[in-house]
């Protein structure tokens, strides 16, 4: 089970294990480049007039990362705004870890990007669709927190322009181990669309650096971008982005959509209160992290602030009084979310970690 935005959470017992342990991934990647370049001298082989400028051709493609062939279109949002809608999905080599939104707006003087998807390869697609749309020039990207299906195109973005800015709590988890594992595992579980060449990107500019957390606004040509600290909720650094011409609002992972939201190490108690206050913007339309488009952001938020109090509740009440977690997971009825998509792959994990932080924050 590939977990894109885990970073350390421990198993509870029947949950997948960490995918980093696996010793057998060197191999299968070795067999995949092997196989690749048998089949170019193989081709080589039958046209030997060809042969230099083929092997010429197979030394630079094997150092070309294999392009993203996942669907992916470009859905208007409003005026100059557009986003794309990853698969309510955990990533996996089969759907190229295209699991998670990005989005892009068009103004006066250049383009923001919101997200870099979950590779280099998709980033690439999506940069192919800006293209499509526009040809000024890449501004910024706003990272709205740094788990791997929201950080591993951003290379890809940086190469063609891109300044980065993203929250200072994104820092000390690019540099750490943590990060490092996991895109070594990624490179495993999501070859090639995260291989080698994939690479950590540290930002261009920090929010919340010295403890300014003051919003930042990026004025470009008269549409003024606001963008704010909204954490510590899905994680420590998540941003918000507000468009004030259109009423958009990009919430990053603050709301899932359409799928059991992936709870991780999240401050659940922070982050019901980061829903509730997003909304004293008025939003119109909402961008969410994962899952599509919302019209009616009030009701829209619904789904992740209900589960998170859910869990909450159940969990609160079983650390309270003692209860170990494997007896109070079984008797909880779950079934207001066992429906949705990936509550198979994320429930037992979110309730364990959700139990944890409950017995903690009733120390
Ligand atoms: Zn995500």
């Amino acid at each position: 089970m590939n977990d894109p935005d885990s970073r350390r959470s421990p198993a509870p017992s029947g949950a997948a294990a960490t995918p980093w342990t696996s010793r057998a991934w060197p191999w299968a990647r070795l067999h995949v480049r092997l196989a690749r370049a048998a089949a170019v001298l193989a081709a080589a082989a039958r046209s030997s007039s060809l042969v230099v400028p083929l092997l010429l051709a197979a030394a630079t493609a094997s150092a070309q990362p294999a392009p993203a062939t996942v669907r992916m279109s470009a859905e208007p949002v409003a005026d100059g705004i557009w986003f794309v809608q990853g698969e309510s999905a955990m990533g996996s080599a089969a759907n190229q870890n295209f699991i998670s939104n990005a989005a892009f707006i068009a103004t006066p003087e250049g383009v923001v990007v919101i997200d870099a998807l979950g590779s280099p390869p998709l980033a690439e697609r999506l940069l192919a669709l800006i293209r499509e749309r526009t040809r000024a020039p890449l501004r910024w990207v706003v990272v709205t927190h740094c788990h791997a299906d929201h950080i591993y195109g951003l290379q890809v973005l940086q190469a063609a322009g891109a300044r980065i800015v993203a929250h200072a709590g994104c820092r000390e988890y690019l540099a750490s181990d943590t990060a490092r594992l996991r895109l070594e595992a990624s490179r495993e579980e999501l070859f090639p669309w995260v291989d080698e060449e994939t690479r950590l990107v540290v930002p261009d500019r920090w929010i919340g650096d010295k403890g300014d957390e003051a919003d930042l606004v990026l004025d470009l040509g008269g549409r003024p971008l606001r963008i704010r600290h909204a954490g510590p909720a899905h994680t420590p650094e998540d941003l918000i982005v507000f468009d004030e011409k259109s009423g958009v609002l990009f919430t990053g992972d603050i709301v899932f959509r359409g799928r059991v939201p992936f709870v991780g190490q999240a401050d659940s108690r922070r982050w019901i209160s980061a829903l509730d206050r997003m909304l004293q913007w008025q939003p119109r339309i909402l961008v969410p992290g994962h899952g599509p488009l919302s019209h009616h952001p009030a009701e829209d938020l619904a789904l992740t602030r209900d589960y998170l109090k859910f869990l909450r509740q159940a969990m609160g009440e079983a650390a309270r009084n003692l209860e170990p977690f494997e007896e109070a997971y079984a008797r909880t009825d779950w079934s207001r979310f066992a429906a949705l998509p990936l509550f198979a792959a994320a429930n037992r994990m979110n309730a364990y970690n959700t139990y944890l932080l409950m017995e903690h924050e009733g120390e």
